[in-house]
């Protein structure tokens, strides 16, 4: 799961961008509107946590801006009280509100309630061939067989079962499992690749990845060469 934080706060976003990494996401931190409207019309998100009091851009602009981008939920951060902002940002198309000060758990549970409600674009069960993804339970399936996944071979695993047997490239699986981290070695991402399909002739699933060499990866289907 691939996060965008925008807090102007240098320590607040330290502190949740800490907390969410070491919960297995893959988080983007970013301190102005204009820095994440750049960001989110780039890269694709699982969810958006938004600080309505930014210092270049007024939040429910933001809010708008994001929405004009991209179709991803946005969970609010903010200090203005009152139910008058918190039927704007609502309205603005925010899927939950929380207030500051907060608790670090209660905003991990409130973000990962936004990240379960179903999505406009994704089934819940993405599938391809024998194979299928319980994004919730961070699961490869096939058929009755189960085997968990780490939350970047998650990640790689869903980028490539939505596209089935579309290419998914480097450059875009780079950028989902390692957002904007420095020095990720050329390597890191084919281990990842070599521990899912580990993973995948553990389930003994007839679908394979594929290496489009220079290019990227895509799933195959054992089936079709039949
Ligand atoms: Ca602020």
């Amino acid at each position: 799961m691939k996060l965008l934080i925008v807090e102007d706060n240098p320590a607040l976003l330290d502190m949740i961008s800490t907390h969410l990494r070491e919960r297995g996401f893959v988080v983007d931190a970013v301190r102005t509107g204009g820095e994440a409207l750049e960001r989110v019309g780039a890269a694709s998100y699982d969810a958006v946590v938004l600080d309505l009091g930014l210092p270049d851009m007024d939040g429910m602009d933001v809010l708008r801006g994001l929405r004009e981008r991209a179709m991803v939920p946005t969970l609010i951060l903010t200090a203005r009280d009152g139910l008058a902002h918190r039927i704007a940002g609502l309205d603005g198309g925010a899927d939950d509100y929380i207030l500051k000060p907060f608790d670090l758990a209660e905003f991990e549970a409130r973000l990962r309630a936004v990240l379960r409600r179903p999505g406009l674009r994704a089934p819940p069960y993405p599938s391809f061939g024998d194979l299928s993804f319980d994004i919730a339970c961070h699961a490869a399936r096939v058929g009755e067989r189960n085997i968990e996944l780490t939350p970047r071979e998650a990640t790689l695993f869903e980028a490539l079962i939505k596209n089935g047997a579309r290419i998914v490239v480097r450059d875009m699986l780079a950028d989902r499992l390692f957002g904007l981290a420095d020095d990720v070695s050329a390597n890191a991402l084919d281990a990842i690749v070599s521990r899912l399909r580990r993973k995948l002739a553990m389930l003994e699933s007839r679908v394979s990845i594929e290496t489009m060499r220079g290019i990227g990866y895509r799933l195959h289907d054992g089936q079709d060469a039949r």
